[in-house]
């Protein structure tokens, strides 16, 4: 492990160094010998492992030990201001062009055990499953594209119709009445050769159906798109949940658009109970499913991107883990009447869940004996 100061601006002052990675926050340090502006200067450098900044320090700093250049490296590494050299600069020339925007932002967040570029391999090696790429899902499959993922399965019933120009990118005129799947993956093998991409022609029909893709395609995450029929987000989130595949949904209601995640294990999922006096109210997945008025859709192009680029970002913490999910067990409702202000409401995993609950009551007899009739 070499550790190797990202880039970044520091400078002595006169209690310690002050180090500015992003310029909403400075962080000092103290530096009373001089002996951390030293390590900075190595660190610049990359050219040591942690017993190599030792001895390049012992001669100006006999008084620092082993102990604290380890001590100052794991708290640097903690600040997320250095990654490990041997981790970084094995993408070819090709790659780090093709990455260039990614990997510049996910430096910002690298750590020694995840640089920047383990972290674009981690997209590349990610497989995303999506459900729909009608308006919200052929957004995301821009944004997916974009980010490098590796492959990716498409999975939807429509054909390219006149009322999806609004805001589905993907599609041409000439695309009219071909399969939105067959034209959606032309569209990721012309921008991007290297991502694998297959399609699913698919139609929901029942809980067995959505499950059924999901544990034979075996993907990494889900995208999931779709709006009907009304129970559809209950069967994605049983099927995601029992085959322990996170999911991220985007949708809207009116004028609200509503994005939530699912982290099977950890966060709540979209059958946990919620409790009656819940002073928010909402429940996300009500918000779509109410009565008929509230499933027009109103996503126009801008509202669609925004909520495809929400989701997208969702997906990219679940593929490289760059900071965790933010959606995950939480209703995020977007005011697209105002000025597109996120409220995030979190709500809590229940052990009584049918679903993912993990203090399941043993089934009544009168209950078995009413499913069974
Ligand atoms: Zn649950």
């Amino acid at each position: 492990m070499i550790p190797v100061l990202k880039p970044l601006g520091w400078e002595s002052i006169e209690s310690g160094v002050r180090i500015v990675l992003d310029p909403r926050e400075s962080i000092e340090l103290a530096d009373e010998d001089g002996s951390i502006a030293a390590l900075l200067t190595l660190l610049t450098e990359g050219r040591h492992d942690a017993a190599g900044l030792y001895h390049a320090l012992n001669p100006a700093f006999p008084a620092v030990s082993r102990e604290d250049v380890l001590d100052a490296i794991g708290a640097l590494d903690e600040l997320r201001l250095i990654e490990d050299r041997d981790r970084t600069g094995d993408l070819t020339e090709d790659e780090r062009l093709r990455h260039f925007s990614n990997l510049a932002f996910l430096r910002t967040f690298s750590t020694l055990e995840a640089s920047a570029e383990t972290m674009v391999r981690r997209l590349r090696d990610s497989h995303v499953l999506m459900l729909g790429v009608g308006g919200l899902g052929s957004n995301v499959l821009q944004n997916l594209c974009g980010l490098g993922v590796g492959q990716l399965t498409l999975v939807d019933r429509d054909d390219v119709e006149p009322r999806n120009f609004a805001r589905q990118f993907v599609y041409r005129a000439q695309d009219i009445g071909r399969p939105k799947i067959e034209r959606a993956a032309d569209w990721v093998r012309e921008f991007d050769p290297q991502i694998k991409v297959r399609t699913i022609r698919a139609d929901f029909t029942d809980a067995a159906s959505v499950a059924e893709v999901v544990d034979s395609t075996r993907p990494d995450a889900v995208c999931a798109g779709v709006d009907s029929p009304a129970e559809i987000d209950q069967w994605v989130n049983a099927a995601c949940v029992r085959a322990g595949v996170p999911f991220v949904r985007g949708g809207m209601m009116v004028t609200e658009g509503v994005i939530w995640s699912v982290q099977p294990g950890q966060s709540a999922c979209l059958a946990c109970p919620t409790d009656s006096d819940d002073s928010s109210g909402r429940v996300a997945n009500s918000l779509l499913h109410q009565q008929g008025v509230a499933r027009i859709n109103r996503g126009a192009g801008p509202v669609a991107t925004l909520l495809g680029s929400l989701v997208s970002f969702e997906l990219l913490r679940y593929l490289t883990g760059f900071t965790a999910p933010r959606y995950a067990g939480a209703s995020v409702v977007i005011d697209l009447a105002g000025d597109c202000d996120l409220t995030i409401t979190a709500r809590s995993r229940r052990p009584d869940c049918p679903v993912c609950g993990s203090e399941l009551p043993a089934p009544e007899p009168e209950a078995v004996a009413a499913a069974g009739g």
